[in-house]
């Protein structure tokens, strides 16, 4: 697979490709429907589904897309596979490239300009007035001076959401709008959306760039229709160029603000003005959130941030490590937080913050003794957490069978599949051994164990409904407060 640089003055393919014969269509279908099976429906949906066939010529096959960003990735990720497949449906074929397709890009994706170029300037629709400038700041809330891309950590957990908030943030046409962040607490979502805004405004101070949480959308909202003042509030959001909601799940169950809010974002969207949204779940999984609203945020990108890998968690603490003046901490017991402090980057920033507080008081090298001590409640809280049977519970109640069900002797794919998943979460999320889970389901051999995990393991990156129950279940079990 060839990728194309981001070179200048690449010719919209469009205009002038003749249509692929039709066999290469019927390749393109098997292909298609090849890479859904593999990938899962999310996936395909947020990625994969954009490209079109553009044009077979002789061992070539040149694949379509939207915008520079899109491409890269599918280039970078996809690139071996797509290419593999398609020599597999259609004989001959050695190499598929991608272009970007400036016919392709979204509704709202500015007028059609050189590919891998940002569009003009100008955002389309005409200027609007802006006298409510003062008033837009006040409906904002103020940005963390330390939220910004140079300070946040990027692994392959966060890489996609990332990359998209910096698509986002760089340049002026829309690649995708809304985007939509989701992920568990403490991942850096806010983190993310103060990068972007803290971006903007630095590159263009003009743009009025807003964040808030949803919950003070909300309140604003309650207190507008209180003050029979609500299109005053409906015009003051809708002159924004740039709104950036967090923690959209506030919002859930409150119905007349999910109205209001959708109205902004539509009409937002319609002005080519960019938003950008953060949740703790997936779109779907939004329950009490209307589904216009559910379709509308899933409808742009929707991106999720995974729990930082121990690599990730390792990374973060060293860069966090020097601004505490902590920065010469033996790497053990760097690596010793990495790999007891797994739930989120907040508790990880928290038992830095701990130790330095402690040094800093008291004095003394950091050791991996004192870490432990100082640590101490933390880690005896995390490992008092969470059970086998509360495991057991979730994931029962997850897929709708009875907790003894995963005990049984039952084959069924209806009950195996949980059973996997149980088993697996017990292996992560608890310190029992292989035999001691086998015995709590059902007084199974440590063998059936190993096979359930290493089962979820290789089903993960390849199915991403199971990955987002496993991702869902860790998480819910995970939270104190669940
Ligand atoms: P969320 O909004 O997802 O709950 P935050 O954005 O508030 O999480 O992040 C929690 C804390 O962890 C913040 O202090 C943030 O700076 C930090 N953090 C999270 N992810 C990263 C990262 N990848 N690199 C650096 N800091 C991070
Ligand atoms: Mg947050």
């Amino acid at each position: 697979m060839q990728v194309i640089p981001p070179a200048h003055g690449i010719p919209p393919v469009t205009d002038h490709a003749p249509p692929p014969a039709r066999d290469g269509q019927d390749a393109w279908q098997k292909v298609r429907a090849r890479l859904l099976a593999e990938v899962g429906q999310a996936t395909f949906a947020s990625w994969l589904a954009p490209l079109t066939l553009v044009d077979v010529d002789g061992d070539q096959v040149t694949l379509g897309v939207g915008t520079r960003f899109l491409r890269d990735w599918i280039a970078s990720h996809y690139a071996h596979r797509i290419t593999a497949l398609w020599g597999e449906e259609l004989s001959g074929i050695q190499n598929a490239r991608i272009v970007i397709d400036a016919g392709l890009s979204a509704p709202g994706d500015g007028e059609p300009h050189a590919a891998g170029e940002p569009a003009p300037a100008s955002r389309g629709s005409a200027p609007r007035a802006r006298p409510l400038e003062g008033a837009l700041t006040d409906l904002g809330s103020p940005l963390n001076g330390r939220f910004t891309f140079r300070e946040f950590v990027v692994g392959e957990t966060n890489e996609l959401a990332h990359a998209a908030a910096q698509q986002v943030a760089g340049v002026d046409h829309l690649p995708f709008n809304p985007l939509y962040l989701y992920g568990g607490v403490g991942l850096g979502k806010t983190h993310l959306l103060h990068s972007i805004a803290w971006c903007i405004r630095g590159r263009e101070p003009g743009r009025r760039v807003l964040y808030l949480s949803a919950e003070r959308f909300m309140y604003q909202f309650v207190q507008a229709i209180r003050q029979k003042d609500t299109v005053a509030f409906k015009e003051r959001f809708r002159s924004a160029d740039v709104l950036l909601i967090d923690d959209i799940q506030f919002i859930c169950d409150k119905e007349s603000t999910q109205e209001e809010f959708l109205h902004t974002l539509n009409a937002l969207v319609d002005h080519r003005s960019q938003v950008v949204v953060s949740g703790d779940r997936s779109p779907s999984r939004l329950d009490g959130m209307e589904e216009r609203l559910r379709s509308r945020l899933a409808g742009g990108l929707a991106v999720d941030i995974h729990p930082a890998s121990y690599e990730l968690r390792l990374g973060i603490l060293r860069e966090k490590a020097a601004p505490l003046g902590i920065a010469d901490a033996p790497p053990e017991v760097m690596e010793f937080l990495a790999r007891e402090i797994t739930s989120n980057v907040r508790e990880l920033e928290m038992a830095l913050n701990r130790i330095a507080a402690h040094a800093a008081l008291l004095g003394g090298a950091i050791t991996l003794q004192t870490t432990q001590a100082v640590l101490r409640d933390v880690l005896v809280a995390k490992e008092r957490r969470i059970t086998i049977e509360e495991i057991q519970r979730r994931v029962a109640a997850h897929y709708n069978i009875k907790p003894a069900e995963l005990s049984s002797s039952r084959r069924a794919q209806a009950v195996v599949r949980p059973r996997h998943v149980a088993m697996y979460l017990a292996k992560q999320l608890t310190s029992r051994s292989l035999p001691e889970i086998g015995r709590k389901f059902g007084k199974r051999d440590h063998t059936t164990v190993m096979y359930a995990i290493r089962r979820i393991e290789e089903l993960r990156p390849r199915d991403a409904a199971l990955d987002e129950d496993v991702e869902f279940l860790w998480r819910s079990l995970e939270d104190p407060t669940g």
